[in-house]
């Protein structure tokens, strides 16, 4: 065959039927992709698959030795089903054939071991493949190629596969590939190679496709996780270097001014967590170069007062600061919060403000023509120094007089895109500095590989004075009595003049619920999922009728949410005040209600880890003590079961975060923290690699220092472009 390259289509090495499954199942579409689908596993031909492992639905394919085979008539219906056993020695799994009598008889005899591919199901009990693809380990003598091609390497490579395309199929189109291609070029400079004592890309291609033994699939595998953090950290040293080269305009801190006199005026003393990443922020506004830090706390750690000084500080220095919420909730909230804090230093040109003061506007999508006319002035002309709102700050029409400072609250649910638009308000090739603030812990080398070419500073610790929350999980279907309990519980925090949430995963009506809010899992649906309209009405008519029940869901009106906020929040003593607020998540994040202490969570295992963690934070939040009920109706000892054990048992954020995570696949991690598209990562995973993730950003840093338009390397810089360019990598535009 003649020597191709890496980017020649993969129909050069596949016939037709195969390069199309290969393109259309898995996405395979040169030569270089092909390549690149590395084996999930590897079949040791000593050795039998472990088939106890087997879940039903997975499509998988096992290496098995035939126990039985029998055929017989059917009775319903004409014809043969023929049943083989295989086994691994210890489990067994059913084969079924309908109308192959001959396949029983002839291939599939007892004692032969070969490699059977398909879906699991389960039928009356026992697990099966039906109609499973299959090859077996020829007998000597015997003529069959496909067997022969199959079984001829040591270790057999098992691929990511499809009903349509066997692992053992990949594997001939790979070996094809292997011997043709000639230019594959080496994306790791030769220094970084040598220097972390890893094979070249060729011999590591040829070590997990065609490994000898076990050592060289390590050693090739090695080589090519360090190749996929090298290649992102790659792109993030360069995003950083071209961060340093962007200007901004230095905003010094100053004496007598508004900062100081809102400190003065500050009944709070700053913890020391928020008086040292404090001053790590206001070094960076100071600076000639855009600030561009992640801002990870806890729920409940006091993130807003952090950011408000660093927009004090912007004002002070003549800019303008803007701080933009995921939803119209929190962008209200975050308004009011400000207010509170800044009192008449927040009112200039009001009767009563203070003339040292400045002014907060506030724009958002649902507001009326005329008062959008004067915020806009307001912004236009610099007169409003601080500037709240959604996503409708981004719109076009939106003018500062001079934008200083960008705070974007709970990052986790605000696109790319909006960020960069905002930061392209920027004057005269000025950048605004940019503060991103999340409660979701992330730890370290998923920072390093997500949030690469942000600064990360940490909020560690809590305000004093916050109550302890204890979580119970409530599983009615095992103990009726708790949950008539916990509606009991309800109604006493609440003659104690609290607050208490409900919050369930669906505001209902119809099936499926969009909007702000996630809906937490995706399990199939065993029983009827509460909703926030069919709770409001069941707790209001017939469990609650004593307290008033309202609601807020992402289908109200932003007016309409609002005030059901502010009644809510309202003390209990107030004619107009809600005791009980049923709520879908929008409730997630930032909602500031210190009455609240008691928040009833119906479905809970449709919620995440984190989410839940989240959800929680928003009770106990003025001083006393709170109580969580996780109320399910899931089975003991399933899976999300044991999330709710672990919500339950710790309040520790970042605990749970690890918990999370070792219970999530990679990719759903980088996939929630991005936009859900699928990561370019095959082998590496950024939570078990942490030294490689780190060993690959110190060598990625210093090559771009030396040469950050990567001149000297070229296929450095074509295989980052592909990075770049890749659809799936969307991720890296998050920073
Ligand atoms: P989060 O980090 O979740 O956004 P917040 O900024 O909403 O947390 O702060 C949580 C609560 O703690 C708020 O009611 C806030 O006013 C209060 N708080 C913040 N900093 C302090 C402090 N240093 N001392 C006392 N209370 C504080
Ligand atoms: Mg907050």
């Amino acid at each position: 065959m003649a020597r191709v390259g890496m980017s020649a289509p993969v129909s050069v090495v596949a016939g037709g039927k195969t390069a199309k499954a290969l393109r259309d199942g898995l996405g395979i579409a040169t030569v270089g992709d092909l390549l690149r689908h590395y084996p999930r596993r590897y079949v040791d031909p000593g050795e039998l698959t472990d088939l106890a492992s087997l879940q039903v639905g997975e499509h998988v394919t096992v290496f098995a030795e035939v126990v039985s085979a029998s055929t017989r008539r059917m009775q319903q219906r004409k014809g043969t089903v023929s049943e083989v056993v295989v086994s691994d020695g210890r489990g067994r799994i059913s084969l079924v054939f309908f109308n192959q009598p001959w396949r029983s008889e002839s291939q599939l005899r007892t004692g032969r071991r070969g490699l059977f591919a398909g879906t699991v199901s389960a039928y009356g009990g026992t697990r099966q493949l039906a109609h499973p693809r299959f090859v077996m380990l020829p007998d000597a003598g015997e003529d069959d190629a496909e067997g022969e091609a199959a079984f001829s390497d040591l270790i057999i490579p098992v691929y990511p596969a499809t009903a349509g395309l066997p692992s053992w199929r990949i594997q001939q189109s790979v070996r094809l590939a292997l011997d043709a291609v000639d230019d594959a070029d080496d994306p790791l400079p030769p220094s970084v190679r040598i220097g972390h004592g890893l094979l070249g890309l060729p011999d590591a291609l040829r070590a997990v496709h065609r490994p000898i033994d076990r050592e060289s699939i390590e050693l090739g595998q090695r080589r090519l996780r360090f190749e996929e953090a090298f290649g992102l950290q790659a792109v993030l040293a360069q995003r950083r270097h071209e961060l340093r080269g962007q200007a901004a305009t230095p905003r010094a801190r100053r004496t007598a001014g508004l900062l100081e006199a809102f400190d003065e005026r500050l009944h709070l003393q700053l913890t020391e967590a928020q008086a040292r990443v404090g001053d790590e922020i206001a070094a960076d506004l100071e600076g000639s170069h855009p600030m561009h830090r992640l801002l990870q706390g806890d729920v409940g750690s006091g993130k807003t007062l952090v950011a408000l000084r660093a927009m004090l500080q912007v004002v002070d220095a003549g800019g303008q600061a803007a701080l933009l919420a995921p939803t119209e909730v929190l962008a209200q909230q975050h308004l009011r919060t400000l207010q509170r804090f800044l009192g008449p230093l927040a009112e200039r040109g009001l009767l009563g403000g203070d003339i040292e003061g400045t002014r907060l506007a506030f724009l958002s999508g649902s507001q009326s023509a005329k008062t959008r006319r004067e915020e806009l002035a307001a912004i236009a002309s610099g007169e409003a120094g601080i500037v709240v709102g959604t996503h409708a700050l981004l719109e076009e029409t939106v003018e500062f007089a001079d934008l200083g400072l960008v705070v974007v609250d709970e990052q986790h649910r605000f696109g790319v895109e909006q960020r960069a638009a905002l930061a392209e308000r920027a004057r005269e090739g000025l950048r605004p500095h940019v503060l991103v603030m999340t409660a979701t812990p992330i730890p370290r080398t998923v920072a390093m590989t997500v949030f690469g070419d942000l600064d990360v500073s940490v909020i560690d610790g809590y305000p004093p004075g916050r109550g302890t929350i204890a979580t119970h999980v409530v599983a009615p279907r095992e103990h009726p009595a708790h949950l008539t309990r916990a509606w009991q519980r309800v109604r006493e925090e609440v003659a104690e003049g609290r607050k208490v949430f409900v919050v369930c995963p669906r505001i209902g009506d119809d099936g499926a619920d969009v909007g702000d809010e996630d809906i937490g899992s995706v399990e199939p649906e065993t029983h009827p999922v509460s909703s926030v309209l069919d709770v409001t009405a069941e707790l209001s008519e017939r469990l609650l009728p004593d307290l008033r029940v309202g609601m807020v869901h992402g289908r109200m009106s932003a007016d309409d949410k609002d005030e059901a906020m502010r009644r809510f929040g309202a003390p209990s003593d107030d004619p107009d005040a809600l005791d009980v607020l049923v709520a879908t998540t929008v409730i997630e994040v930032g909602v500031d209600i210190p009455a609240a202490s008691t928040m009833v969570i119906l479905d809970a295992d449709r919620f995440g880890i984190s989410q839940l963690h989240q959800l929680r934070g928003r009770i106990a939040r003025g001083g006393e003590d709170g109580l969580c009920l996780l109320v399910t109706a899931s089975d003991p000892d399933t899976p999300a079961r044991e999330r709710l054990a672990a919500v339950a048992a710790t309040t520790d954020g970042f605990a749970l975060a690890r918990v999370d995570l070792q219970s999530r696949r990679e990719g759903d991690i980088l996939g929630t923290l991005q936009s859900g598209r699928r990561s370019s990562l095959r082998l590496l995973e950024v939570i078990r690699d942490e030294d490689v993730v780190r060993e690959a950003r110190d060598a990625a840093t210093e090559i771009v220092e030396d040469d950050p338009e990567l001149k000297r390397w070229p296929a450095l810089r074509a295989h980052i472009a592909e990075i770049a360019n890749d659809d799936r990598s969307d991720f890296l535009e998050k920073g």
